[in-house]
C-alpha cells in the first residue's frame, strides 16, 4: 500500500482531513500538521453539538498553528418545500384533519439546524436500524466539498480519524480504501489507543475537548441516537438545557409527522419509561435507575442529588494525565 501513497503523492493529490472536535480526528488534524504539507479541514456541522465543540473547532487552527477549519452544511431547504407540496395536496386525503395540516405547513419551514431540518423533513429521528443522520449530515455535505477541492479533477486523500478499538465495525480497517470518484480514505491512527491519542494532544500542548472532562466518552451530536445510559445520565445532569432542546424538537417532529408523535430515542431505549421514549423520561430513567434499569435505585438517587465532579472523565484525564 505504500505505492498507493507515492502514486497519490506524486500525482498531486489533495489532503483533506475531517475534523468533528473529538479526540480521534483532532488527532488526526495534529498528525497532518506534523506530515507539513498543506492540507484542507473540514468540519461537518450537524446542528446538533454541544457549544464546546462549536468553541473548540473554531479555535483549533489558533491553538495549533494549523489550518482554518471549513465549515460545510448540509441544506435541506428543497426537501423541506417538496414536503410541504405534499402536505398540503395529499394528508387531507389520508384523513389528516385540516387543523392538523396547517400547523404542520405554519411549522414546517427550516430552522437553521440542519439535524431539526433533517428530521422535520422525514417527520422522524434516525434510529440505530435507520442511522440516515450520518449519511445525510456528514459523508454526503463533507464528500460535496472534497470534491469542490479536487484540484482540476486530481485525487483527494480523506483522513478519517477511526480507531480499530472504537467498535468491532472498525476493528481490521484497511489503511487506504479506494472510495467512489478520485478519494481515497485514509486511516492514519487506525491502530492507535486512546492514550497514543491524548498523547498527541499533549505533544501539542492542546486540551482535548472539555467535554472529555465531563464524562462523555464521545463528542458527536447532543446526544448521540446510540449514546450509552451513564452518557445520558451525564448530559442530563450536566446539561439539562440540551435535553429541554430536544424536548422542543420532539414537539416540532411529532407536529409535522403524520403520525403526530416522534421521540428522539427509540421506543425500547428506556425500559419501564411509561409511553415510548421521549427524552425527558429517558433522561430521567438514566439518572434515577441502576442494574437491569427498571426500577429507582437508591444509589442513583443521593448521587443525583449531589452536584457533578467538576471534573470526571472516563480516560483518567482528571487524574494528572493531562
Ligand atoms: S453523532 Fe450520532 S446522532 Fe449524530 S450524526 Fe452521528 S450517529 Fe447520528
Amino acid at each position: 500500500m505504500i505505492s498507493v501513497e507515492r502514486h497519490l503523492r506524486a500525482s498531486g493529490a489533495t489532503d483533506i482531513v475531517s475534523v468533528s472536535g473529538g479526540k480521534d480526528s483532532t488527532a488526526t488534524y495534529l498528525l497532518a500538521i506534523e506530515r507539513g504539507r498543506p492540507f484542507v479541514a473540514l468540519f461537518a456541522d450537524t446542528g446538533n453539538e454541544h457549544p464546546h465543540t462549536y468553541e473548540y473547532v473554531r479555535q483549533l487552527a489558533a491553538k495549533t498553528g494549523g489550518p482554518e477549519v471549513e465549515w460545510v452544511r448540509a441544506d435541506f431547504a428543497s426537501d423541506i418545500a417538496r414536503k410541504r407540496r405534499f402536505i398540503a395536496e395529499r394528508w387531507a386525503e389520508d384523513g389528516v384533519s385540516q387543523q392538523r395540516i396547517d400547523r404542520a405547513l405554519e411549522l414546517l419551514q427550516p430552522t437553521g439546524s440542519p439535524y431539526l431540518d433533517l428530521c422535520m423533513w422525514k417527520g422522524r429521528f434516525p434510529s440505530r436500524k435507520a442511522q440516515f443522520c450520518t449519511e445525510e449530515l456528514k459523508r454526503r455535505p463533507l464528500d460535496a466539498r472534497i470534491l469542490q477541492h479536487q484540484r482540476g479533477g486530481g485525487w483527494a486523500i480523506s483522513w478519517i480519524g477511526v480507531r480499530w478499538d472504537e467498535s468491532p465495525a472498525r476493528s481490521g480497517l484497511a489503511r487506504w480504501i479506494r472510495d467512489d470518484g478520485r478519494v481515497w480514505r485514509y486511516h492514519p491512527i487506525r491502530k492507535w489507543s486512546a492514550a497514543d491519542v491524548f498523547a498527541l494532544h499533549r505533544r501539542h500542548g492542546l486540551e482535548p475537548n472539555p467535554l472529555y472532562m465531563l464524562g462523555m466518552g464521545r463528542v458527536g451530536c447532543m446526544p448521540c441516537i446510540n449514546a450509552r445510559k451513564g452518557e445520558i445520565a451525564q448530559i442530563a445532569r450536566r446539561f439539562p438545557q440540551e435535553v429541554e432542546r430536544i424536548a422542543e424538537w420532539e414537539r416540532l417532529v411529532a407536529e409535522v409527522s403524520k403520525r403526530g408523535a416522534a421521540t428522539y430515542f427509540a421506543r425500547d431505549t428506556a425500559p419501564g419509561t411509561p409511553v415510548g421514549a421521549p427524552i425527558r423520561d429517558v433522561a430521567l430513567w438514566a439518572r434515577l435507575t441502576r442494574r437491569g434499569g427498571r426500577n429507582l435505585d437508591l444509589e442513583a438517587l443521593i448521587e443525583d442529588e449531589s452536584p457533578p465532579p467538576a471534573c470526571q472523565s472516563i480516560y483518567g484525564l482528571c487524574e494528572g494525565a493531562r
